[in-house]
């Protein structure tokens, strides 16, 4: 079974779409997601198209704030400082990666947490881990879905994370081991690393190399979840960490690159920028 991110992406799309039409008369707006963007890196440009491109789908209204790349980092922190403190927005991303001469940590720690649409501000973060209410970060959360709609029994289950990035690997680890999977977590150091995936029933790969797991890898019957994106070097398209063609026939489900955990990805930033939306108008009526 091949897990389409891109269908379920439309069906939650949709959902959300026909919930925010109710938004104008109830809350008096919709949910506004501010997206920065610092320099002129492609793929970011091609990323923040998208978001604004299915903030449109939604109905949630969609700034997109571009500056050059010599833009310094005090006034990045000043710019989101302005946001943090402007009522009418409910979400603040900054698209990674930013320029050297910017340091990420401190610009994400200065996003306000409750406009974090990311869930990498380091409360966010904590609260995860603490298993505390929290703004998800997008990636694993769009996992969990594509898993729960498969219909894939995670309790249980030997689940292995290829990858330990703080955007992916680390989050999804926790969120599969707060679903009661058994999980290992690998990475460039693990020994043996075919052999601990070969033991995957739930096998999720972050980790940015072309077709690196191959399906030696992978036992038969297993879940696999591909998060990669790299560039085909000799055909020029997208594909992702694992060799599709040859372990699709081994596996019981897994998902495409593209048209997988990307789509889902971008779905669960606009799922997070509604949650923000109304934390923060509920926040309000309790103050008044
Ligand atoms: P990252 O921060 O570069 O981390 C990569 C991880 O992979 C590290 O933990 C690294 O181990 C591990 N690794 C690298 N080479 C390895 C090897 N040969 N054997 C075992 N482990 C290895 O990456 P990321 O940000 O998590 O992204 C991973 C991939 O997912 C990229 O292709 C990225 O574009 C993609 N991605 C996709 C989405 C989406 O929405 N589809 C979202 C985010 C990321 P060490 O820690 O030991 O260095």
């Amino acid at each position: 079974m091949i897990i389409s991110g891109k269908e379920l992406s439309a069906k939650m799309k949709a959902d959300m779409a026909e919930r925010l039409k109710s938004f104008p008369e109830k809350y008096g707006r919709v949910p506004h997601l501010v997206v920065i963007l610092i320099g002129d890196d492609p793929a970011s440009h091609s990323y923040v198209k998208g978001k604004a491109q299915a903030s449109e789908q939604v109905g949630i209204k969609n700034t997109t704030i571009r500056r050059e790349a010599q833009f310094t980092e005090n006034e990045l922190l000043s710019l989101i400082s302005d946001l943090n403190n402007d009522d009418s927005v409910d979400g603040i991303l900054v698209q990674l990666p930013l320029p050297k001469h910017i340091n990420e940590s401190k610009v994400i720690a200065s996003i306000s947490k409750d406009k974090d649409v990311d869930g990498f501000h380091p409360l966010n973060v904590a609260a995860l881990w603490q298993k505390e209410d929290c703004i998800v970060p997008c990636t694993p959360k769009g996992i969990i879905r594509m898993l729960d709609e498969a219909g894939v029994e995670i309790a249980g289950k030997r689940a292995v994370v290829l990858g330990r990035s703080q955007i992916v690997g680390l989050p999804i680890a926790k969120l599969l081991l707060d679903r009661n999977a058994t999980v290992t977590i690998c990475h460039s150091r693990t020994v043996n690393l075919a052999e601990v995936t070969a033991g995957a029933e739930i096998l999720v790969v972050a980790i940015g190399r072309p077709r690196f797991v191959t399906a030696d890898m992978v036992s038969d019957g297993a879940v696999v979840i591909d998060v990669g994106v790299n560039r085909d070097e000799s055909t020029g398209k997208l594909c992702g960490d694992v060799d599709f063609d040859n372990i699709a026939a081994k596996a019981s489900v897994i998902s495409p690159v593209p048209g997988g955990v990307g789509p889902m990805t971008i779905t669960c930033l606009m799922e997070n920028t509604i949650e923000c939306f109304l934390s923060r108008i509920n926040k309000y009526e309790n103050i008044i």
